[in-house]
């Protein structure tokens, strides 16, 4: 039939075409894997075509932009750049967008500690999506509201996965006049039937149920790839590459099929803005380096270059050349690559021991490097 089922394992699981139809026909369902998919009650189909109008890979050109500029961030609130991910760039936009009366989408943990976007209309909220969350977060019905939010002449952030941003621009059919997007630099990401597993194997392991979790916690190392857990008694820190969700994850044998073929990790970008970690500033610009972390900020629009000069004041900047930006972004210029792995990854995870069966990364140089501090290493990095 003549609508979404055509697309298959290049479904990025946006939902643009399940808040499209409009017979109602189109739900989407969890597979083994634990990753969404359409899956359409054929006979209510009518084959209008507005799911395949609407849907993202079907539309892949849709407000594509080449980065007119690369800066390095800094966000100068101390509070506000030690709970984000990198140099609190992301933070930053949301933060401008509350302060004009404005609506933020983004990714957030729930009470189970799942993930899925939310709105934000205040600064309690806005903390909840600080940092990054790596796996794949459920945008449930928040393409609907932010259009509804656009009709009601709010300034809207959306922020999100590049495949997510392009599913918003394909759902509300292009650009709107109050629209703000920021997508990330992204390698991939896992299932949340993973995470979820995971994340009992920790309660097991800590005999008590988490209640919290961090990927990028700085509290220990500062920046880097160090997650903080804790459950009401306990807390643990682990370097990501160690441990059983953040080996694999690292890795790349775990991630959803559309991944392997994402047609966003190139420098054709969707957002006004893309962030990532600015993994090569201590070499680039020592002077703007930080423990705390520094983003990269790519304006990859007119808008994005107003937005910018508007967002500007919360952070320490310094303009940077596309080369600097991208040192160790692979992401940015090919998808991962599916390693063979990724056949068997998911086979098992409903056997009740499928964590503690996961190979753990022992490899010495990433061990060594975990045991450094991340301010000798970046000092190391600058020499
Ligand atoms: C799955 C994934 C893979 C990534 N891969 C890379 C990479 O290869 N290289 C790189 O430089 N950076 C990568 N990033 C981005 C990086 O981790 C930081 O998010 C980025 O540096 C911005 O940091 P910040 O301090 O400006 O953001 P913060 O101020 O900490 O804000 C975090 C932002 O990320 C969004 N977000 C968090 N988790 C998710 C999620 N699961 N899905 C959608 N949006 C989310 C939030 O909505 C928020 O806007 C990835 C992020 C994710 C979620
Ligand atoms: S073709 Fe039309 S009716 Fe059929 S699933 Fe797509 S949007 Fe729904
Ligand atoms: S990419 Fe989005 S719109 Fe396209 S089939 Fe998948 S969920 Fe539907
Ligand atoms: S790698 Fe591409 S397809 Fe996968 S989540 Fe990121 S942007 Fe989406």
């Amino acid at each position: 039939m003549e609508n979404i089922s055509r697309i298959k394992e290049k479904c990025v699981g946006c939902k643009s075409c399940e808040q499209s139809c409009p017979k109602s026909c189109i739900s989407m369902k969890e597979n083994e894997e634990g990753f969404w998919y359409p899956v359409i009650d054929e006979k209510n189909c009518v084959e209008c075509k507005l799911c395949l109008k609407k849907c993202p890979v079907e539309n892949i050109e849709f407000h594509r932009n080449k980065p007119k500029e690369v800066w390095a961030w800094r966000n100068k609130n101390d509070e506000d750049i030690m709970r984000s991910a990198s140099g609190g760039a992301a933070d930053s936009a949301a933060k401008a967008v509350l302060q004009m009366g404005g609506v933020v989408y983004g990714a957030a943990y729930d009470e189970h500690l799942m993930v899925s976007h939310i709105e934000v209309l205040d600064d309690v909220e806005r903390k909840r999506i600080q940092s990054s969350k790596y796996v794949q977060s459920d945008l449930k019905d928040s393409y609907m509201k932010a259009k509804q939010r656009l009709l009601e002449g709010k300034i809207v952030l959306f922020t999100g996965t590049p495949c997510q941003i392009a599913g918003l621009y394909a759902f509300l059919g292009g650009d709107q006049k109050n629209l703000y997007t920021v997508d990330l630099i992204c390698h991939g990401v896992p299932s949340p039937k993973f995470f979820k597993k995971y994340l009992e194997y920790q309660s097991k392991q800590m005999a008590d149920r988490v209640i919290y979790f961090n990927f990028r916690s700085k509290d220990k190392r500062g920046w880097g790839t160090q997650y903080l857990l804790k459950t009401k008694t306990k807390t643990k820190t682990k370097t990501l590459s160690l441990d059983r969700y953040g080996t694999h994850f690292m890795d790349g044998d775990c991630y959803r099929e559309s991944c392997y073929q994402c047609g966003y990790a190139n420098m054709s970008r969707v957002g006004d803005l893309t962030v990532g970690d600015f993994w090569g500033i201590a070499k680039s610009h020592p002077e703007i380096n930080s423990p705390k972390g520094v983003s990269s900020v790519f304006v990859n629009t007119e808008k994005g270059k107003h937005f910018f000069e508007m967002i500007q004041s919360f952070a320490e900047v310094k303009e940077t050349t596309l080369e600097e930006g991208m040192v160790k972004q692979h992401n940015l210029i090919s998808p991962t690559i599916r390693p063979c792995q990724r056949d068997s990854f998911y086979k098992t995870i409903d056997e009740p021991d499928f964590i503690e069966r996961l190979r753990v990364g022992l490899r010495l140089k990433e061990r060594i490097k975990g045991l450094i501090p991340t301010k000798i290493i970046q000092k190391l990095k600058s020499l």
